[in-house]
């Protein structure tokens, strides 16, 4: 109870910040459990992508500073450096060749590990690598130059559009190496700088991860408005496809069901013709609102066409979609103008027991199979026998 009541708290605060966002979406922000499928899908994307420009930048760039370490440093301490540059270099071109997966967020943590752990092991090895000598003057001003990696590091991660969780999880390991740092030096350091520069990583650390946030917010209202059919609140004939290209994929790799269902409107045009347009919008609002709430939370709403829905439904098997259909036109897709109740043809296809080779296939099953409905007299559902 209190607890609710103190979530409830916390959304409004929230809320008053970012006056568009729902309380849904603002959980988004903190942790990236319940995504939604095509944000998740943008998001990695946009990381994969953003670590493989980062990483082609570094590629280039840290072989150039070779020069400036062979001219700063006698050669018992460039030849580390410079051989530390050169595998990092290798490392970073690695990751841009190699790193070409965005399925899922997964590929995405997995680059962005990938790209943080190379400048940390870079530092790590450099700042030990230079302890071992006496520098001074210019020599120990290019040296302090290496202590700033992880700022750097840690002021790139706000690129990311990131979850609240993401961003700390990722920043975590390069505050611990800073400790790490720091120990390796005992006992020669001296407290107050290093409490001031962990202060300082601190620091950049919250600012980047509002910076993530800021950006994940912005998509997150974004990729709401772009996906979403705006009279009936429908997935978007766009993103429907979308969406199930996505869900066929998934299907297809953990081997699991997965079922459309085509959906036509009888004898919509008479809605149009006998009682005008605007009655017409109010009876597809209505239908896509009735068809939403006897829907599982997982199911997804397409709209298709002018009167055509595509239900996509995922690990569900072709009986367990008929009984979900069933339960729609049981419950009705709400009342024509006249009065008397709206009716669908109805159209089911199943992954599996339609052997579908891709999910256009699915779709044209279905779709051909809700015809077969309306010749059939409409009012019904056609689904694999
Ligand atoms: P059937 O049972 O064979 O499906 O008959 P029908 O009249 O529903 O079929 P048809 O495809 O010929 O007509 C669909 C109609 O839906 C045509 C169009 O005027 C109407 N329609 C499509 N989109 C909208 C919309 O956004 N608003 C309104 N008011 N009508 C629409
Ligand atoms: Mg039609
Ligand atoms: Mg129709």
């Amino acid at each position: 109870m209190t607890k609710d009541f103190f979530s409830k708290l916390w959304y409004q605060a929230w809320s008053l910040i970012l006056v568009e966002m729902s309380g849904q979406e603002l959980a988004w922000l903190f942790r990236p459990g319940g995504h939604l499928s095509l944000l998740a899908a943008r998001r990695t994307t946009i990381v994969v992508t953003r670590v493989r420009l980062v990483a082609g930048l570094f590629a280039v760039l840290t072989p150039l500073w070779v020069v400036i370490d062979i001219a700063a440093f006698p050669a018992e301490v460039w030849h580390g450096l410079v051989a530390a540059r050169l595998a990092a270099t290798g490392a970073f071109a690695a990751i841009l060749v190699a790193l070409r997966r965005m399925d899922s967020m997964s590929d995405a943590y997995r680059a962005l590990g990938m790209l943080l752990a190379v400048p940390t092991s870079f530092f790590l090895f450099s700042y030990q690598h230079m302890a071992q000598f006496e520098l001074h003057g210019v020599q120990a001003a290019f040296a302090a130059g290496y202590a700033f990696l992880p700022f750097v590091m840690l002021a790139g991660l706000s690129i990311f559009p990131l979850t609240l969780i993401e961003s700390l999880s990722f920043a975590t390991p390069m505050l611990m190496m800073q400790v790490v740092a720091a120990a390796l030096r005992w006992p020669i350091f001296d407290w107050p700088t290093v409490a001031a520069s962990f202060w300082l990583l601190l620091l950049i650390t919250a600012v980047s991860a509002l910076a993530g946030l800021s950006q994940l917010g912005f998509m997150i209202v974004l990729v709401r408005e772009s996906i979403r059919d705006r009279m009936t609140g429908c997935f978007s004939r766009h993103s429907g496809e979308e969406l199930i290209e996505l869900q066929f994929v998934l299907a297809e790799r953990s081997q699991t069901p997965l079922a459309v269902a085509f959906l036509d409107l009888d004898h919509f045009k008479q809605v149009n013709d006998r009682h005008g347009h605007d009655a017409g919008d109010q009876a597809l609002i209505g239908a896509a609102s009735q068809m939403r709430l006897q829907l599982r939370t997982g199911d997804m709403l397409t709209r298709w066409g002018g009167e055509e829905f595509l239900v996509i439904m995922p690990n569900t098997n072709a009986m367990q979609a008929g009984h979900a259909l069933q339960r729609v036109r049981q419950a009705g897709l709400g009342r024509r103008p006249d009065g008397t109740p709206m009716t669908a043809s109805i159209g089911i296809a199943e992954r599996l027991a339609d052997a579908a080779a891709d999910w256009r296939q699915l779709v044209e099953k279905a779709d051909a199979r809700m015809y077969e409905a309306k010749q059939g007299g409409r009012d019904r559902i056609v689904g694999p026998v």
